[in-house]
């Protein structure tokens, strides 16, 4: 399955760092530059989400997040608030090769680069510890076999991305 973002923001909570709004265009567009790469994109504010962008209550616990990042009403997802006209860089990112979801859906863990877990829950990371330590000798295919069938047997849904990755925060 291609990559889906759980919209979590943990990767756009230190964006301030990178995108930096250069000058506003008009009402809700903005010119944003990418300090890193020097990359200029002009983004429009989402027409459904000019008021949630109006709430910079965000920036009260994430001070060094991404000027477009929002928390939804409900508290529950973080938004992007210019998903439709968004950097390349967004575009193009997708934080996980394999997603591991615990019986009930919710997220243990991610497998970020080649082989590092990123958990969410202490007993996937005791686990991993104590099982797929064991695997380190194997070629990348075998090990990501052996991962998903131990993860699977044991009670996790393990879902890989395909290549072209996309960010589907919105
Ligand atoms: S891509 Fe989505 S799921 Fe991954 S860290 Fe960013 S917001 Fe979270
Ligand atoms: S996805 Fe949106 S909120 Fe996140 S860093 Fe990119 S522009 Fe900012």
């Amino acid at each position: 399955m291609p990559f889906f973002c759980q919209r979590c923001g943990e990767c756009c909570s230190l964006m301030s760092q990178i995108h930096r709004i250069e000058h506003q265009v008009s009402e809700h567009t903005f010119e944003l530059y990418n300090v890193y790469n020097g990359e200029r994109t002009i983004v429009r504010i989402d027409p459904d989400k000019i008021s949630l962008y109006e709430d910079r209550s965000i920036f009260e616990q994430l001070p060094e997040a991404c000027p477009f990042l929002r928390r939804d009403p409900n508290q529950k997802e973080i938004i992007c608030t210019i998903h439709l006209t968004r950097p390349e860089l967004c575009r193009e990112f997708g934080c996980w090769r394999l997603l591991i979801l615990d019986p009930d859906g919710n997220r243990a863990g991610r497998i970020m680069g080649s082989r590092h877990l990123g958990a969410d829950d202490t007993s996937l990371l005791e686990f991993w510890e104590s099982e797929v330590a064991t695997f380190r000798t194997l070629d990348d295919d075998s090990w990501d076999r052996a991962v998903i069938q131990v993860l699977e047997r044991r009670g996790y849904q393990v879902m890989t991305s395909e290549t072209n990755p996309s960010c589907g925060r919105r």
